[in-house]
């Protein structure tokens, strides 16, 4: 048992629970049991392997606006042990440091909202907010049985959801000098290219399947698909692999395939870039087929009362104005968003996550949570200036 409104302690405790995604490793019953302390009910909406965690202050009351955070408590593989300076889930306190596995990505975030709400409640709840808290350990893997499938059925929950405060890690080199008010699309293609196994020396005898590829992925590489929105950047392509069915240098080929990702702005949707590139695949390989994965669609929240109470606290508290960008991988906050609530996200730096020897600093998360808790007390209208 970790003190009430510790973050830095409750965040060694939840490194210290091995959640390879998508284990949990018990950290939402560590948790739900400290949210339960505070009076909040709990709701498991765990789906499968998947644990997803809903905890709700103020039941059928909906006279207060809902503020929920949104964060996962699984963790990327460390990979080998011995790559790391300390055991990635033995949490080590090093150079005002604290090192593991989530440190950054996300556990400290959770840690230091916990601990803010536990701070804030000590002397009983909000008059004029509600808070929840949902987080699930699908937000590192396919992300289909955690917010994907839960965003469905929260609502009847919780009621609308007013605000969305992610705690992604969105600092780039001071806490708080970014925050993200949406994210890029991801959509992925497979393109198999038919062909004609054959002697290389007898061309005449064979169909290349390269040769046809060649000159689609010359086209998507050069292809300028938007030029971005005013928030986001300009949709780009990468080529993430290419493969043929023999591995010989005197046989041709009897199929190529290439794989491919965009992220994209809300200035192109997929199924018009699937369109685009089913076009130029037409174009020198009709025999081609195209498989898609759209795993994200781009989201972008309109300037409300969250941004503005984080834009203020951050301002007071670090001192610095944040850049809203939607730059970054995907993230939850995209099954948030069409629910009507305004998302935001911020968290600590993100130099080390995912990486071997991932650390967050102790005094940044320690102002994190006090961030957290200023920006509780601003739309809670308990702020001086508010
Ligand atoms: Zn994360």
């Amino acid at each position: 048992m970790t003190a009430a409104g510790d973050p830095l302690a409750l965040a060694e405790a939840l490194i210290a629970r091995a959640s390879v995604t998508p284990a949990d490793a018990g950290c939402q019953a560590l948790i739900g049991g400290r949210l339960k302390d505070l009076g909040f009910s709990l709701h498991d909406l765990s789906r499968g392997e998947v644990s997803n965690l809903l905890a709700l202050q103020d039941e059928g009351s909906d006279a207060a606006p809902l503020l929920l955070f949104l964060g996962h408590t699984d963790v990327v593989p460390p990979g080998p042990d011995s790559a790391w300076s300390s055991p990635p889930f033995t949490p080590t306190r090093r150079n005002g440091k604290l090192y593991g596995r989530g440190a950054a990505d996300m556990k400290g975030s959770v840690a230091a909202w916990i601990a803010a709400c536990e701070r804030l409640l000590a002397t009983g709840p909000l008059p004029e907010l509600r808070l929840g808290v949902l987080l699930t350990s699908d937000e590192e893997g396919p992300a289909t049985h955690g917010i994907r499938a839960v965003a469905e059925e929260l609502l009847v929950h919780t009621g609308p959801i007013d605000w969305c405060l992610v705690g992604e890690p969105s600092s780039a080199r001071a806490l708080g000098d970014t925050i993200r008010v949406g994210r890029r699309g991801s959509l992925s293609g497979t393109l198999r290219v038919p062909g004609r196994q054959g002697h290389v020396a007898y061309p005449a005898l064979a169909d290349n399947p390269l040769h046809r590829l060649a000159p689609v992925l010359a086209e998507l590489v050069t292809e300028q698909w938007d030029t971005g929105t005013a928030v986001f950047p300009a949709t780009t392509l990468q080529l993430t692999g290419i493969d043929t069915d023999t591995d010989a240098s005197n046989v041709i080929p009897g199929e190529a395939v290439a794989r491919f990702n965009l992220r994209f702005s809300p200035a192109s949707t997929a199924s018009a870039l699937r369109g685009r590139i089913g076009a130029i695949v037409q174009r020198h390989a009709p025999a081609a087929t195209l498989e898609w994965w759209l795993s994200a669609e781009p989201f972008e929240s309109e300037p409300g009362a969250l941004r503005a109470a984080i834009s203020a606290s951050v301002a007071e508290r670090c001192g610095i104005t944040p850049e809203a960008n939607t730059a970054g991988g995907t993230s939850d906050g995209r099954f948030i968003a069409p629910l009507g609530a305004e998302v935001v996200e911020l968290g600590p730096v993100n130099a080390t996550i995912h990486q071997v020897d991932e650390c967050v600093d102790i005094a940044e998360l320690e102002a994190l949570s006090g961030l957290y808790e200023d920006i509780i007390r601003r739309l809670a209208r308990l702020h001086p200036t508010d």
